[in-house]
């Protein structure tokens, strides 16, 4: 089903982010993980690309099983990086295949640390806008995703520009806009009023990651580059004793932030899971979701 359509029904959507497993072990994990995140019933989950434009086949695999072995809508990440309009398109035609209804398009980073400049493929897409008018025009029955910076893209120097380049992926064909992950609701409040302003008009998904442990809040800063840490959440996240403690208090952020997103009546809002269930379960439970 088109994420479109379900973001038609008038409630508050829940969506999760996974990314492929490289073993057996881990795969299992993350479907353990799944069973205990279907009863919340998302709305769709995703899968993610591999960075840099790798790991193709783990995302396509991932992807595939979970329309096996689930009854969850999927929308499966693509990424413009070094792929050629060939390479998206074998992708697509393998997606449409196993009946995949949603698919994410991104443009993708070069390594990190490489010093790289970001290059597509040949016949390739410089931009995500282009990729989605390629899938809109060749595949007109695919639902599309976007990403969207509620913070600024790190690498975008004109802010005005930015909204621009946003509303040229919506009208080359996006469904929806899905954020990066913030930790100040304003932030996000504000984004929308600007994407309004700029005649952007499609649902727009709340980006929300919980910081478990001070592991994931350095992995957070390193992905999310851009994206403002409140001194108030570090300052908590400093008095701490154990990671233990910091779970707590990124969860307690969290589920503030949702609560908060909930009560303004929102689109939907997209948890980044790191293929864990338990602070999302833990938001859900407080939020008055009966999870056995
Ligand atoms: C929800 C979400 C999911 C993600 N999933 C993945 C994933 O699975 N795998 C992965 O590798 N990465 C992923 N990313 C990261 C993403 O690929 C990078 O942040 C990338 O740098 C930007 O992708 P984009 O699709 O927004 O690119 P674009 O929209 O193409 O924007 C890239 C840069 O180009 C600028 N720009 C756009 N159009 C123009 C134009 N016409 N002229 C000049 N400048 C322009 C933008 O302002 C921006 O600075 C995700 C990000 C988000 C928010």
């Amino acid at each position: 089903m088109h994420i479109a359509d379900i973001l038609t029904h008038d409630k508050v959507h829940f969506s999760f982010e996974f990314f492929p497993p490289k073993t057996d072990e881990a795969s299992n994990a993350l479907f353990e993980t799944i069973k205990q995140l279907l009863p919340i019933d998302p709305s769709f989950v995703s899968v993610t690309y591999g960075a840099g434009g790798s790991g193709k086949r783990y995302t396509q695999e991932l992807v595939v099983r979970l329309r096996r072995e689930t009854p969850l809508n999927i929308a499966a990440h693509l990424t413009a990086i070094g792929a050629s309009q060939a390479d998206i398109k074998e992708q697509m035609d393998k997606y449409v295949e196993a009946g995949i209804d949603n698919v994410v398009a991104l443009r993708g980073d070069p390594p990190k640390g490489s010093g790289a400049q970001y290059q597509p493929g040949e016949k390739g897409f410089m931009y995500a806008a282009e990729m989605v008018a390629y899938i809109k025009k060749n595949y007109p029955r695919v639902g599309i995703g976007v990403a969207g910076f509620p913070e600024g893209h790190p690498e975008t120097p004109n802010r005005l520009k930015e909204m621009d380049y946003l509303k040229a992926k919506v009208d080359s064909g996006a469904d929806y806009i899905c954020t990066q992950l913030f930790f100040d609701n304003h932030v996000f409040y504000d984004f929308c009023e600007r994407c309004q302003l700029a005649g952007i008009n499609v649902p727009i998904l709340a980006g929300i990651m919980p910081v478990t442990s001070l592991q994931s809040l350095h992995k957070i800063a390193d992905l999310a580059l851009g994206s403002h840490i409140p001194a108030k959440l570090l300052r908590a996240i400093s008095r701490a004793e154990n990671d233990a403690a910091i779970e707590k208090i990124g969860t307690h952020w969290a589920t503030e932030q949702v609560f908060d997103l909930y009560d303004n009546n929102i689109h939907g809002i997209h948890f980044y899971t790191l293929n864990h269930s338990k602070a999302t379960i833990k938001i859900c439970q407080r939020l008055g979701l009966s999870i056995p």
